[in-house]
């Protein structure tokens, strides 16, 4: 069985600038793939091909093994969920959710679209316009009148950027929860980290228009390909030729045997992030880290001589490139 969605060495370059050079990735079918990656780095736009609304300059983006080049985006099985979701304010919830099957002259509208309203936990709502719906709500239409079209790939564009941050993480793992239901492939563009770890079962991580690195999220987090991976997943406390994450740095009062992963520090302050702390201190040689410390312990203190440690396996050894 082909992958649902191959694309092979693809490249947008505008005339001012190469948005995305020489990207390949392919996407099991019923995967949640995400594009990730800073502001610039070319997610939209690797979507926006897929979707048929920019055409590559070169490469090619398959369907199902088909190229879709020819295509107009009407014509792809995809369909898209716009960051704004794009609603008919002027339709109702359930009108919005047909629109799509009338003009395909689907059959059994009806059952389709009440299915969909359950599917998305909206039934009941169905009657209200979008100024009546709140944020959540709105992008639960927005999911139902795209699912409703039974595309190959769903495409996702920031989908929770327009929610506060508490529903957002409620949302997220309805997202998550709603697309193993569908068994639909979703390919999801966010420039949040954590989001895409939560969700995906696959992340291309983007930068200047290239693919950094391709893998599950325990690959990318634990095994970065570069510092640029390494540092946009997550803090690290880079110490010459390795790197240590935060959460593998431990910090104790106690004197330990010196060896060459132990150090003197010294607090500077401590955050308080609710399930954690953040301790930063000063090594001998002054560079400053960040060790995550349990909430459990007894809070270190600005001004208190400790030790820090941490194990061979925990060190990231990559080498620094020109623009990290
Ligand atoms: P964001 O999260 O900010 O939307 P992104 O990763 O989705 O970023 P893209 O929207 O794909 O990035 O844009 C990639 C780069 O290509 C950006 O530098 C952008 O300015 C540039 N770009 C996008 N569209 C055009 C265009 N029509 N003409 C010229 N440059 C463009």
């Amino acid at each position: 069985m082909p992958p649902v969605l191959e694309l092979r060495s693809v490249s947008k370059h505008f005339p001012t600038h190469k948005a995305v050079s020489d990207v390949s990735l392919s996407i099991e079918r019923g995967k949640l793939f995400a594009l990730l990656g800073p502001s610039g780095c070319g997610k939209t736009t690797t979507l926006r091909m897929v979707a048929g609304f920019d055409k590559p300059t070169s490469g090619q983006i398959l369907l199902s093994g088909q190229d879709i080049a020819p295509l107009e985006p009407y014509e792809r099985n995809v369909t898209t969920v716009f960051q704004s979701y794009a609603l008919f304010p002027h339709l109702t919830a359930r009108e919005n959710i047909e629109f799509g099957l009338r003009r395909k002259g689907a059959t059994d509208i009806d059952k389709h679209v009440r299915d969909m309203l359950e599917l998305v936990q909206m039934a009941g709502k169905e009657d209200r316009k979008p100024p009546r719906l709140s944020g959540g709500e709105k992008q639960r239409v927005a999911l139902a009148r795209a699912l409703v079209l039974e595309p190959e790939v769903l495409l996702l564009d920031e989908p929770l950027s327009a929610l506060d941050p508490k529903l957002r993480k409620q949302v997220r793992a309805e997202l998550k929860s709603l697309q193993r239901r569908v068994g639909i492939t979703f390919v999801i563009v966010t420039h949040d980290q954590e989001e895409a770890m939560m969700l995906a079962d696959e992340v291309a991580l983007m930068h200047k228009g290239q693919i950094a690195q391709l893998g599950t999220p325990e690959d990318i987090y634990l095994r970065p390909a570069n510092r640029f991976v390494a540092n946009f997943l997550g803090a690290v406390n880079w110490m010459g030729s390795f790197g240590v994450r935060p959460e593998a740095l431990r910090m104790t009062r106690d004197p330990i045997e010196s060896g060459p992963r132990t150090r003197f520090a010294n607090v500077e302050h401590a955050m308080f992030l609710g399930s954690c702390f953040h301790v930063h201190a000063k090594l001998g040689d002054g560079k400053l880290i960040v060790a995550e410390v349990s909430r459990v312990d007894d809070p270190f203190r600005p001004g208190e001589h400790v030790h820090v440690w941490w194990n061979g396996e925990d060190e990231l050894h990559l080498p620094a490139g020109a623009d990290e």
